[in-house]
């Protein structure tokens, strides 16, 4: 469940985003759409926790994230948000497993080596557990990448911009294994995207639409 009331940001010496209410239900899907530099982003790292509102709030199951204080949020965060990023950021001093094996760190957890299997069982990547970052394709560093956000069984899914660099047919199989994903976890699943593919795929979204410049 995710919910935003009056949220606003504002990046210093800019015009605040100001960024259109939103209200999705636990294992919906919500679009942020809109063109470059609108604000998807932005409103991302508030719903995570990496940037805190200058006015406003959004409530993440019941969690006002902007009220938790800096040491909660990041505990927060680890334990209950999946994120993909835009840039997938694996770590090449470390074998495709143990990038996913720092996210119990992040989580104050301890490295569970049965969970990283399974997860990259499930994404149908065991094979490439041992491969440095550099030695994997793109759709495959991908994949690495949404194996490590799904690790903790998230209830939120943020994915920024997942599909932009992948051609038609990859763009349809990453959106299916998002939401196949989300559906098994029912998370909820937010996608920010200039992609209009993505819009396309996922007709019974939910959209935060973004205008250029201000966000709507
Ligand atoms: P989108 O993801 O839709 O492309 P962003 O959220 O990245 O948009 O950016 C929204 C606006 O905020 C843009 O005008 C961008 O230039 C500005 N912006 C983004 N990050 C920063 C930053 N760290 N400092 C200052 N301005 C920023
Ligand atoms: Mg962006």
């Amino acid at each position: 469940m995710i919910h935003s009331r009056g949220l606003q940001f504002a990046y210093p010496r800019a015009e605040p985003l100001r960024f259109a209410d939103v209200s999705v239900a636990q294992g919906g899907t919500l679009l942020l759409r809109g063109p470059s530099g609108s604000g998807k982003s932005t409103w991302l790292a508030l719903a995570s926790g990496l940037l805190t509102p200058t006015a406003g709030e959004v409530v993440v199951n019941g969690q006002s994230v902007g009220g938790l204080s800096a040491a909660a949020r990041d505990a927060w965060r680890a334990r209950h948000i999946g994120f993909l990023p835009q840039k997938l950021h694996l770590s090449e001093a470390l074998s495709v497993a143990d990038n996913l094996g720092l996210v119990f760190f992040a989580a104050g957890l301890r490295v569970d080596r049965a969970a990283v299997t399974q997860a990259l069982q499930a994404l149908d990547i065991a094979a490439l557990a041992a491969r440095q970052p550099s030695q994997l394709s793109g759709g495959q560093a991908q994949r690495v990448a949404l194996a490590r956000a799904l690790l903790l069984r998230p209830s939120v899914i943020l994915a920024d911009e997942p599909t932009a660099s992948l051609d038609d047919a990859a763009c349809a199989a990453s959106l299916s294994l998002l939401r196949t994903c989300a559906g098994s976890l029912n998370a909820t699943l937010v996608i920010a995207t200039h992609d209009a593919r993505v819009w396309q795929a996922l007709p019974q979204a939910s959209v935060l639409a973004f205008d250029a410049g201000v966000a709507a």
